[in-house]
């Protein structure tokens, strides 16, 4: 099967075709902005003025036409209306032009998938830590369950944020990583609620600190240290639960070496796996949603009606059947 995926959440717009389990082609770009921050119909028009041009590239990487493909997948949501509105529209016109099925997949579970495809594992706990989100989450009883999540902000932005009160420029998460290696631990907040964290208040002492006088790097160290061995914490409890024998890493702060190495230690102690995703498939990309369109449609997915096709921007990875997994 020869399957053109399209992904428009947020930033990120992309197309990707792959044919069965090989990538033919990804054609991305990412908006940016020198001051950080989204303006989401600015997004979107980033996405109109580029689509052609990145399926342009899609279609002649993977030296195939659009009369070929057989199915078109798109992020149906979670994500940012006007960005998600672009995709949906874009994806409903090709399979006009294409004479195929149309399929919107859920976003987060494209990058639970993806993940689970390119590590070979089978049935693993996973640690999904972006800019926005940080989830928990397993399958259980048919169904993605979210197991402990954050209470606030996601890492990634919690992160980001420290880095824009320090200086330390965007995105953070690689600066901090780099600072940690000259610090010493001062102590910060350590915030599990059950199985949920929360990173907001750890950020306001961090800033709190920095301006009493701490060093940078030492607040780096602990940041990271803190941040990390909580959802470390929240992990090893969600594998001892739910009897798992695998862990994978997906979504930005992936690129984390301490970050790996405290969940690789956990699962070593607990012997159990652990997988970090390559970073070309930990975040945003237009893989992950040809791949989960697939998948669905081998299983015999329902095909989105050409002329009443939606998006749902705050579509919850609890609340599909992943009946395919
Ligand atoms: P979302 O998909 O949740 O909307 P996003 O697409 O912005 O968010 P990603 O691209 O998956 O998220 O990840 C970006 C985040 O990862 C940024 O917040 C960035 O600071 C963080 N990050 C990147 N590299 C590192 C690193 N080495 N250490 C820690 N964090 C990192």
């Amino acid at each position: 099967m020869l399957c053109l995926g399209i992904e428009s959440t947020a930033h990120t717009f992309g197309v990707a075709i792959m044919r069965d389990k090989t990538e033919l082609s990804s054609a991305s770009d990412t908006f940016t902005t020198k001051e950080g921050g989204m303006n989401p119909p600015v997004v979107a028009r980033h996405h109109i003025e580029l689509k052609e041009k990145l399926l342009g590239k899609a279609l002649s990487d993977a030296k195939v036409n659009l009369e070929d493909i057989d199915l078109i997948s798109f992020s149906k949501g979670p994500g940012l209306a006007p960005c998600l509105h672009v995709g949906k529209n874009f994806a409903a016109e090709l399979a006009k032009k294409a004479k195929c099925p149309l399929i919107g997949v859920n976003h987060i579970c494209a990058h639970l998938e993806i993940g689970r495809m390119i590590t070979g594992t089978k049935d693993p706990v996973f640690v999904f830590v972006s800019g926005a989100n940080t989830q928990i989450i397993a399958h259980e009883g048919g169904r993605y369950r979210v197991f402990g999540e954050t209470l606030s902000i996601g890492l990634g932005n919690a992160l980001d944020k420290f880095g824009r009160i320090a200086g330390l420029g965007f995105p953070a998460g690689p600066k901090i990583e780099q600072l940690a290696r000259e610090g010493k631990l001062v102590e910060l907040p350590y915030v599990v609620k059950g199985m949920d964290v929360d990173f907001a208040g750890i950020i306001t002492k961090a800033e709190l600190l920095l301006k009493k006088g701490a060093k940078v790097e030492d607040l780096c160290f602990s940041l990271q240290e803190t941040c990390f061995a909580m959802l470390a914490e929240v992990t090893e409890r969600a594998v001892a639960h739910c009897d798992k024998e695998e862990v994978i890493l997906i979504g930005g702060v992936a690129a984390n070496k301490r970050f790996c190495e405290m969940l690789d230690s956990m699962c070593r102690d607990r012997g159990c796996k652990f997988h970090p995703v390559p970073l070309k498939y930990c975040g945003d990309n237009p893989v992950m949603i040809a791949w989960q369109g697939m998948l669905e449609h081998n299983y015999n997915r329902r095909e989105e009606d050409l002329g009443t096709v939606e998006i749902n921007p705050r579509w919850r990875i609890d609340e599909l059947n992943a009946e395919w997994y």
